[in-house]
């Protein structure tokens, strides 16, 4: 935005609107221009010279005084800074502005920078203190120690330009310092008396200035709440003095070597504290407490604000300039480590949403070790550069960055366990479902139980191992723990589910089973209809009642041995795979039906019209045709043949009300069907009752009365049987008749 400046000087150099590289940085960078516009290549500037990434390792020097009073002379021999000095022959001022050059002296501490402020008493900008004011307020807001560079000549000269320079430091320090009352920050001013001939040793030449210092700070207006406050509250001093540059060339080189010595850390000499008004330093000038603590990182910011609230005439608020500096960089580091975390953890989110997008539930790789992984690097790499900054607000933007982070850690994770839970059950079903396949197959007794724990066991595992990789340690939204329960709880459902179809399997094993015994047993009950001599006769020649009379007794009993025998072995196997109690008697209560439903099924088969009205004919035919000592009759003329068969088919006849209806002989009542299937259990679910045929009696909201349900041939169905079987008869007898007569034709 600001028209590059036009710089008089030559070589390299790099003003405000330039975008320079590292090799333009020459002769360092221009802070503040001369049109007193703040220059942003700072914070390149910054970077180019490995400043910014120091954090609180760096220092920083600015130098005051007048014009021409060799202040840049001095800053390049001292520190081997290329700052522009006046030429010797061309008497006017060069130095604009604010620059800003990094130490180049090897035996100095490590990032010294050097702030070159423009010399005052502006002999060019006429009298306009506005500036010095202004670079005095930025240079402090900003420097460790201040340079005051001064000619011996000038010491004493309390009304000299210097003074009232001091008096402008002074001033600008109350009011910067004033709102900062807990920090108090101090500043080293650092005299350097130039052009020293040695008349004066340096330790008068202090005392005069110190007087000279305490004088000013005497004289100035001080705020309210301030007015004890003594001029070593704030700063500490110390002194130097140089020869002559040109005069004592050699001395000159010697002493600022000398003088550069003290350009490293230092600490107090306690014993001289409090001597004089100043205070002596030990070792070097660069004490903790100078130290504006702003890192590196977020100076050129920093720099940029203050100067802001200065060039505008505002209040300037170090604090406040502190925290807006803190949320401005923990903004910045906040956004950079969520582009570390995004490389990491954004393709895995991709492919968790391609994945539930597609439907097919995907478990990510190694998703708890990233996570933690990225999260701890995330944070450690903010907790890093955001850590200098302002306690509160780098607090606060931490948990923010945690916030984002844990945001989406939070959805991927319960997204990977939605997923792991999906493709756990749905293998532990396939697991179960492919043993029970394998024991099948081979045929051996397999324990569905067994089966049914070790695959819960595996998938279980399974899940808790996952569980436990996405757990933090100390993070409490990485407790899993009701995910897991909830896992186990649907393992269990889905167990009882495949128990259920176990059940059903065995079921369908059982009553196959049944159906075949019964069709061999009631197919065995009736063929014995066909033999008419089996019940040896009529009931009122025998004692013993005719086995026609037991049909059902017989078939009952075997019905009910045979149910029983199913009922046992339903038991044994449901209870090897840790069937409940309730869904074992479903079970047997199901199978009784079924069993019913199936002889029932078997007698109406055998009752079918061609079927028993065969069994009728033998029957007949076996009481018409044979004696009572079992030997066919030859007809005769003379036989009784029309007794023989009417007693035969009034014999025969008896059967079909018997066939009728399912009575047992002992009670002339049917068989106590409600009783041997027993009430509904408690535990019948809906689906249980899906395929089952209603019982009549049993049943009682079917409408169907046990005398229906025990009903074997209707009424119509008996009659037509009469009819048909006496035809039959009739057939028999006349073919009889009619051998008789032949037999004595012949
Ligand atoms: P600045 O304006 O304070 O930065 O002064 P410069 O460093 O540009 O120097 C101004 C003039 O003073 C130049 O011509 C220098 O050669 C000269 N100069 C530098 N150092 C000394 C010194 O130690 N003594 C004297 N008398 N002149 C010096
Ligand atoms: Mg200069």
């Amino acid at each position: 935005s600001t028209a590059p400046t036009v710089s008089k000087m030559n070589g390299h150099f790099a003003a405000v609107g330039d975008a320079p590289t590292k090799a333009q940085y020459g002769h360092g960078v221009q802070v503040i221009d001369e049109d007193k516009e703040f220059n942003s290549n700072l914070s390149s500037y910054l970077v180019a010279t490995d400043v910014a990434e120091a954090g609180f390792n760096y220092h920083l020097i600015s130098v005051f005084g007048s014009q021409s009073t060799g202040k840049s002379t001095l800053l390049n021999n001292l520190f081997g800074t290329d700052f522009n000095v006046m030429s010797e022959t061309e008497r006017r001022q060069t130095t604009k502005g604010i620059w800003m050059s990094k130490n180049k002296t090897a035996s100095m501490t490590d990032n010294i920078l050097v702030m070159d402020v423009e010399g005052t008493d502006g002999r060019e900008r006429g009298e306009d203190q506005d500036f010095e004011r202004k670079s005095a307020l930025f240079a402090l807001a900003t420097s460790e120690v201040l340079i005051v560079n001064i000619w011996e000549h000038q010491v004493g000269l309390y009304q000299g330009a210097n003074m009232g320079l001091l008096k402008t430091v002074f001033e600008v320090n109350l009011q910067l310092f004033l709102k900062d009352k807990q920090s108090t920050p101090r500043s080293l001013l650092f005299f350097v008396i130039r052009d020293h001939i040695g008349n004066t040793p340096l330790a008068n030449l202090r005392n005069t200035l110190i007087q000279d210092l305490t004088k000013i700070w005497s004289s100035i207006s001080k705020p309210q709440g301030l007015e004890k406050v003594r001029i070593e509250d704030y700063f500490d001093f110390a002194f130097a003095a140089l020869p002559h540059k040109i005069l004592q060339p050699e001395k000159f080189v010697d002493e600022v070597k000398n003088l550069g010595k003290r350009f490293v850390a230092g600490s107090r000499n306690a014993k001289t504290q409090l001597e004089h008004g100043d205070r002596e330093l030990e070792g070097g000038v660069f004490l903790p407490e100078y130290h504006r603590r702003i890192p590196a990182d977020g100076f050129s910011v920093y720099a940029e604000g203050v100067w802001d609230q200065i060039v505008n005439n505002k209040d300037l608020d170090l604090p406040t300039q502190q925290e807006l500096l803190a949320q401005f960089r923990c903004d910045e580091i906040s956004r950079e480590v969520l582009i570390l975390f995004d490389a990491a953890i954004g393709p895995l989110e991709e492919q968790q949403a391609e994945a539930s997008r597609i439907g097919k539930p995907l478990v990510l790789a190694d998703l708890g070790e990233t996570g933690k992984q990225t999260r701890e690097k995330c944070v450690k790499a903010f907790e890093i550069q955001a850590g200098r900054y302002h306690k509160a607000v780098y607090a606060r933007k931490r948990a923010e960055l945690e916030g984002k982070i844990d945001q989406r850690l939070k959805t991927l994770y319960h997204g990977q366990l939605t997923a792991a839970h999906k493709s756990g059950v749905a293998s532990f079903s396939d697991a179960v479902a492919g043993d029970v396949k394998a024991g099948q197959k081979s045929g051996a007794a397999y324990e569905f139980a067994e089966i049914v724990a070790t695959e819960k066991a595996k998938c279980l595992d399974q899940f808790k191992t996952e569980v436990q990789n996405l757990t933090i340690p100390g993070v409490a939204w990485t407790n899993f723990t009701p995910q897991q329960v909830l896992f186990e709880k649907e393992l269990d459902e889905v167990s009882a589910r495949l128990r259920k179809e176990e059940m059903r399997r065995l079921a369908t094993r059982v009553e196959r089973w049944v159906k075949s015994r019964l069709g061999d047993a009631v197919g065995l009950e009736f063929n014995k209809l066909g033999s008419g001599r089996a019940g040896s006769g009529a009931p009122e020649e025998g004692g013993k009642p005719p086995t026609e009379k037991d049909l059902w007794d017989r078939i009952w009993a075997v019905f009910a041995s045979i149910v029983k025998e199913a009922e046992g072995r339903f038991t044994d196997r449901a209870k090897s795979f840790e069937a409940s109690e309730a869904e074992v008697e479903v079970g047997l209560w199901r199978l009784r039906r079924k069993s019913w439903v199936a002889l029932r099924e078997r007698v109406d088969e055998e009752v079918m019209e061609g079927n028993i009205l065969l069994k009728l004919r033998e029957n007949f035919e076996d009481k018409f045709r044979y004696d009572e000592a079992g030997v066919p009759r030859i007809w005769r003329p003379a036989d009784d043949i029309e007794g023989i068969y009417t007693r035969a088919r009034e014999s025969t006849l008896t059967l079909i009300p018997l066939l009728s209806r399912f009575r047992l002989s002992t009670t002339y009542a049917p068989p106590d069907l409600p009783t041997f299937i027993g009430h509904q259990p408690v535990g019948v679910e809906p689906e249980d009752e899906d395929d089952l045929t209603p019982i009549g009696g049993v049943d009682e909201e079917d409408g169907k009365s046990l005398e229906e349900e025990m009903t074997v041939l209707s009424e119509g169905k008996r009659q037509d049987l009469v009819v048909r079987f006496k035809k039959m008869a009739d057939g028999v007898y006349v073919e009889a008749k009619r051998s008789a007569i032949g037999g004595v034709a012949q």
